[in-house]
């Protein structure tokens, strides 16, 4: 129910206030991006939802997946394309599975900070600093990495937490869907946020390729998500821009979503104007240019 006074609270300004994203060149070759992750959120994507998920076996093996199957078969898809990526992981998932965090890392891919037990960031939640210390706290005990990235659990925001990430020292956070381009943040007191890495809605794997008892949508055939996929891509070429993959070892990780993703990537490599990067690379680029243009 809304009431008159909580509408009457409702600022008349835009929720974002971070000035347009400037056109900064991609590196030569390439003249557009893909910033290509994956959120490891193993059974803490089910836990997240309801902590009594941790009894029901057959809901947890949805994520119990990603350890098992669908990161091994991720990494030797990735080394056979040559490619490196970024994974944001819960501090539970390192915890529950520390092999399969120290092989992401081994095998020289970018880890990012993913909250603990994937919480959703919300207004006047009172874990959202205890989900950033402890997620901090794990990845540098269990793997020896200070993360510079963030991506929120379940994609949700708040001031607090945009405040939070500049205070724990993070370039950049990927969240956020309203840019083709990374920006800069502007928190509410004037001051300069992290660099944000936008999402590209459309390349959330979940959409389109899981549907459990708890968690119940329609799944599509390869060649529909691989049109959507390439028409995204190809448009945002002509614009110059980039997009953000949200792939989950849970869908992704699975036979068919795999042979999916092997041929979208393929697709892209070949178009060969793509810089296809970890968040860190490309945050890095935004921060040249940026030093450059002071
Ligand atoms: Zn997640």
């Amino acid at each position: 129910m809304q009431d008159s006074n909580s509408l009457a609270r409702i600022p008349l300004q835009p929720a974002n206030m971070a000035p347009p994203a400037p056109e900064f060149p991609w590196p030569a070759p390439f003249t557009s991006a893909m910033f290509l992750s994956f959120d490891v959120d193993a059974e803490s994507a089910w836990t997240a939802k309801n902590a009594q998920h941790a009894e029901r076996l057959v809901t947890m093996s949805y994520g119990g997946f990603e350890a098992r199957v669908g990161t091994p078969k991720l990494l030797d898809m990735l080394r056979q394309l040559d490619l490196r990526a970024t994974f944001f992981i819960t501090g539970w998932s390192v915890e529950a599975h520390p092999a399969m965090a120290e092989s992401i890392l081994a095998a020289g891919h970018e880890i990012g900070h993913h909250g603990y037990y994937h919480l959703m960031p919300d207004p006047d939640e009172p874990f959202l600093q205890e989900e950033l210390e402890r997620g901090f706290e794990v990845l540098k005990r269990r793997l020896g990495v200070v993360p510079t990235g963030y991506r929120a659990p379940s994609g949700e925001f708040t001031e607090e937490l945009r405040q939070s990430l500049v205070r724990h020292g993070i370039t950049y956070s990927s969240s956020f869907r309203d840019d083709v381009r990374p920006y800069r943040h502007l928190l509410a007191d004037g001051t300069r946020g992290t660099i944000e890495l936008p999402v590209t809605a459309s390349y959330d794997d979940w959409m389109h390729g899981l549907s459990t008892r708890f968690s119940a949508r329609s799944i599509f055939p390869k060649e529909h998500v691989l049109s959507m996929w390439k028409d995204e891509l190809d448009e945002t070429r002509d614009w110059g821009a980039m997009v953000t993959t949200v792939l989950h070892p849970q869908c992704s990780g699975r036979p068919m979503r795999l042979r999916l993703l092997r041929d979208f990537l393929t697709y892209t490599k070949n178009c060969g104007d793509v810089w296809i990067a970890t968040g860190e690379e490309i945050a890095a680029n935004y921060i040249h240019h940026e030093t450059a243009g002071a």
